[in-house]
């Protein structure tokens, strides 16, 4: 495919030493050459593909200096974008690094779209939709483990797995067909009908695992909403603390000075968690006239996992328990702290009111037993769920969405088979379900999809 040249900064504004111009696109090296300058007057139009180039940039109008850059140059098809790439690596700051990119403008490159980069990858075919999907998600990772996520998906294995499904499909449908031309089958649905419902069965199956995987991708995105909730006084903020290892929260002898719902991202064994600690509320208030609140009981409602944090050196209140029922059924993890404390609680109890098999012990006074909470959150999380080295997920909201609606349509063929419709009008369901998967590989999908999709994408990716 043939399209214009592009030109953005792909490094994040502000960011680092070094910013990156890219250029991309037939004309790529011609405009960089227009305005790099080699101290031995080599030409970017001559020089080896994947190679990297010390020069000046030199305004041709005013012929002043304006940037000493590297340059790479990449020539198609083994790019990103299958296109002619130029990167120029310059150290300045923004205002440098916008002048190169003005300079290159002036010279005839357009100004990228946001994810427009990536988009030339997909229409070039270098990469399918959902690797386009992937590399957005990779900018946005936020822990190792989502771009481990992204990074596999990136390599295709969802392609591939979505893949296979729609092969099954198709070559049902083609068997189907065969059978349906040739007149001389007296009982042509005797035959079609038990394939079409047992390859049907198969997809939906691969499609229910799939979607099974789905909600743990979305919270490896977003983060395991995490929420910290005990009566005043007995480590909130603490706990808060230790596990963010910064001291945003503030940490009192006085209960009640923490005033806002505090809220932190921490990236714990590649579980990321959203900590909230929900001391902020009103720790002068009474506990369970704090529960009350709208606010708290919406944050609770909403959480993925509770730390319900104990004072140890204290007997067991019964504001502590109705803690215990307002989180009765949620993933939770019990923490018993101030064991530096002579110890008065009542473990037994604490066991049999909160239904834990076992509860993490600290003292967040002399930093112990957080490493045993931090094990017990990562255990919790992955807990025969994710095996490190399969990372087959669905972490995007528009494949989990197409996912179910294929599951719809797959389902409603089935349906149709057991009520004995015709197969003729299984196979439209069935050929829907072809068609839906491949939107999410980007096959069957629209242009103006395409449109909206990449826009969402950072600039200069
Ligand atoms: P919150 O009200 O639940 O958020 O509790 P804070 O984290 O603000 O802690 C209340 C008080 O308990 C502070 O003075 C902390 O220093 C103290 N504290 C927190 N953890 C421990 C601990 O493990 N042992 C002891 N002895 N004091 C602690
Ligand atoms: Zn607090």
């Amino acid at each position: 495919m043939q399209f214009d040249t592009i030109a953005a900064i792909s490094t994040p504004m502000g960011e680092g030493a070094i910013a990156i111009v890219r250029l991309s696109g037939d004309e790529a090296i011609q405009i960089a050459d227009t305005i790099f300058h080699s101290p031995g007057g080599k030409s970017l139009a001559k020089v080896d593909s994947h190679t990297i180039h010390y020069g000046n940039l030199i305004d041709p109008n005013t012929k002043e200096i304006v940037e000493e850059v590297m340059a790479s140059v990449m020539k198609a098809p083994k790019t990103f974008t299958r296109e002619d790439v130029v990167e120029i690596n310059c150290h300045g700051g923004i205002v440098a690094v916008n002048r190169v990119l003005g300079l290159l403008l002036r010279e005839g490159a357009r100004l990228a779209e946001p994810g427009e980069f990536t988009k030339r990858a997909f229409l070039n075919g270098r990469i399918d939709l959902s690797q386009a999907e992937a590399v957005m998600d990779l900018i946005r990772a936020k822990t190792d483990r989502a771009m481990d996520v992204a990074l596999n998906q990136m390599e295709g294995k969802l392609s591939r797995l979505i893949g296979e499904l729609r092969l099954a499909l198709v070559e049902t449908l083609a068997e189907v067909e065969v059978k349906i031309d040739y007149p001389e089958y007296d009982d042509v649905e005797e035959m079609t009908v038990p394939l079409m419902i047992e390859k049907s069965m198969w997809v939906r199956e691969e499609i229910d695992k799939l979607l099974l995987t789905s909600s743990q991708g979305k919270i490896l995105r977003e983060g395991l909403s995490t929420v910290i909730i005990g009566r005043p006084n007995v480590g909130k903020s603490s706990l808060l603390n230790s596990l963010v290892q910064e001291n945003k929260a503030i940490v009192t002898e006085i209960a009640g000075t923490t005033r806002d719902i505090i809220e932190e991202y921490v990236n714990i064994r590649g579980v990321p968690l959203r900590l909230v600690d929900t001391a902020g509320i009103r720790e002068t208030e009474d506990i369970v006239e704090r529960i009350g609140v709208e606010r708290s009981r919406k944050v609770l409602k909403e959480a993925d996992l509770i730390l319900l944090v104990l004072n140890g050196s204290e007997e067991l209140l019964v504001e502590d328990e109705r803690l215990f029922e307002a989180v009765s059924g949620m993933d939770l993890i019990v923490v018993i702290n101030k064991t530096d404390l002579p110890q008065k609680i009542n473990m037994q109890r604490v066991l049999e009111l909160t239904g834990v098999d076992k509860v993490v012990t600290t003292s967040l006074l002399i930093d112990e037993g957080v490493t045993e909470l931090e094990e017990a959150i990562a255990e919790l999380f992955f807990e025969g769920n994710l095996e490190s080295n399969d990372l087959t997920y669905v972490s995007n909201a528009r494949h989990i969405a197409l996912l179910h609606q294929a599951r719809a349509t797959i389902d409603e063929a089935l349906g149709a088979a057991e009520l004995g419709v015709p197969i003729d009008m299984i196979l439209i369901d069935v050929t829907r379900t072809w068609e839906i998967l491949g939107e999410i590989i980007g096959d069957t999908v629209q242009e103006s999809l395409l449109n909206e999709l990449f826009s969402r994408f950072c600039l200069g990716k």
